[in-house]
């Protein structure tokens, strides 16, 4: 089973639509809807979790591209303010993946979006709300 959070904006053009149920429905796939924000007419950002065969995963993210929709990985709307961040390194005891890591040399706390899975543990666990989840 392949599982993956990603985000979806809307266009005003396909917000009414029932994009979702059709993805699900004709490509075999489970979602669980995490965050949503969509107003009638106008644009809108859906957050889930996508999970069924890599296969059917593939097609269903090519079946929303082709209806004009934006996709993307939850974790590339990840980021880690440098002018909040002081590094002290509490974030990465929560990181499942090693997307952030202490750097000894540099006494910093580096953060890698290449492996982050958009999980958001990281966000909580900052005192100073330094890791930034940007939706729209
Ligand atoms: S917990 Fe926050 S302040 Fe501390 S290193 Fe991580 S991002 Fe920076
Ligand atoms: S969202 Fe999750 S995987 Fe990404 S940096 Fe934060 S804790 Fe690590």
């Amino acid at each position: 089973m392949y599982s993956k959070k990603i985000v979806i904006r809307y266009t005003p053009e396909i917000v009414q639509q029932p994009v979702i149920y059709q993805l699900v429905k004709q490509h075999n796939l489970v979602f669980n809807i995490l965050k949503a924000r969509i107003f009638p007419r106008r644009e809108g950002v859906i957050v889930l979790e996508l999970s069924g065969s890599k296969e059917n995963f593939d097609n269903g993210i090519r079946f929303l591209k082709e209806m004009g929709l934006k996709v993307e990985a939850l974790s590339k709307s990840v980021s880690q303010n440098s002018d909040k961040c002081v590094h002290c390194g509490a974030c990465t005891a929560f990181c499942p993946t090693g997307a952030l890591s202490f750097e000894k040399e540099s006494q910093k706390v580096l953060f890698d979006p290449e492996k982050c899975n958009g999980c958001e543990l990281c966000v909580s666990a900052c005192p100073v709300r330094a890791m930034e989840i940007n939706l729209l």
